[in-house]
Parts: structure tokens; C-alpha cells; sequence
């Protein structure tokens, strides 16, 4: 079960994309190289990153966890960017 906060859409949106690069599934689990890999020596080809499709959480050996709201902006990911604007928007100044 993702955790409060945290959508299933995003998640599911980090997870297809995981699993475009590459990564491995193991159970719950889609691993491999850290998202940061400026973090790691040798760009991190050895995967200490493993991303939770059940909890929407990353954890990485080195860098640590990661929300998943975190991870998207890394990865640059937006699952509302397809959808229409239906949202009223904030007009605030
Ligand atoms: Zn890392």
C-alpha cells in the first residue's frame, strides 16, 4: 500500500519508468543504478538504487530513502502533464 500522500498514478508513472531503463523487478523492488549517480563513485553501474513499486518509496545503499515526489522531479516525471487542465487555476499574484 503507497503511502499517505503519495499517489498511485506518480508511482506507477516512476515504476514504467524504471522499467524503460532497465531495471530489475524483485518482488516489490525495481533496482538498479542510483538516480544520483554524482553521489557515487563510478557513476553508480553496480545499482545500489532500488525503487518500491508497493510504497512509492526509493532507497539507495549510499544516498539513502527517497520520496517518491523526489525521485520524479529527478527523473523530471509529471503523470498530470498528459492530462487535461481541469483544475481551476490559482490566480493569486
Ligand atoms: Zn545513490
Amino acid at each position: 500500500m503507497a503511502a499517505p500522500g503519495v499517489s498511485p498514478s506518480l508511482v506507477n508513472a516512476i515504476a514504467a519508468h524504471f522499467r524503460t531503463l532497465g531495471y530489475r523487478q524483485h518482488g516489490d523492488w525495481l533496482n538498479g543504478p542510483c538516480i544520483y549517480p554524482e553521489r557515487h563513485a563510478h557513476e553508480d553501474r553496480r545499482g545500489s538504487f532500488g525503487f518500491n513499486v508497493r510504497t512509492g518509496y526509493g532507497n539507495c545503499f549510499r544516498c539513502g530513502s527517497m520520496l517518491a515526489r523526489d525521485i520524479a522531479a529527478r527523473l523530471e516525471i509529471n503523470p498530470y502533464q498528459q492530462r487535461r487542465e481541469t483544475h481551476e487555476q490559482d490566480t493569486a499574484a
